[in-house]
């Protein structure tokens, strides 16, 4: 199957077996492989074989080929590494800490007491602010 590619781009290099990584599986859309800065062991990443930037610009049937890998190396990641818990974390943007722009779904085995900071305790919002917002989003979609 043919799709975009960047020359620049490490995730497109690794695509294409440019570079070296510690390969988990491919199929026809996806690869997963280890993540090399891992915030807990068995930190691993599902990318599109495709470069796709963020969420907004993926093909959806491309978006669920990556969720549907990503779901993989979590059952997997929950049988043999038998972590605390899973985060799949996805970031679109600078503002939400991308750094590699091409589209791709984080695996994260989570353990007691680690350092990760992804989780946050809820604070009532305030109901008028929340339904200004809802109405413009609900008038985007
Ligand atoms: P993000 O910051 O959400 O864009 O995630 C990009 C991730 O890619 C980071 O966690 C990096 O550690 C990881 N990464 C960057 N280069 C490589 C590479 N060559 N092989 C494996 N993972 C990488
Ligand atoms: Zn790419």
């Amino acid at each position: 199957m043919s799709h975009p590619t960047d020359p620049s781009c490490i995730f497109c290099k690794i695509v294409a077996g440019q570079v070296p990584s510690f390969k988990l599986m491919e199929d026809e859309a996806t690869v997963a492989f280890m993540d090399i800065n891992p915030v807990n062991p068995g930190h691993a990443l599902a990318v599109a074989k495709g470069h796709w930037p963020t969420v907004d610009v993926v093909p959806p049937e491309v978006l669920a080929a990556v969720a549907k890998t990503a779901q993989r190396i979590a059952k997997a990641a929950m049988k043999e590494l038998k972590p605390a818990g899973v985060n799949l974390v996805q970031a679109n943007g600078e503002g939400a800490g991308q750094s590699v722009p091409h589209l791709h779904i984080h695996i994260m085995p989570r353990r007691p007491g680690d350092d990760v900071s992804l989780n946050w305790e809820p604070k009532p919002g305030d109901m008028a602010g929340i339904k200004a917002v809802y109405e413009k989003l609900k008038a985007a979609l």
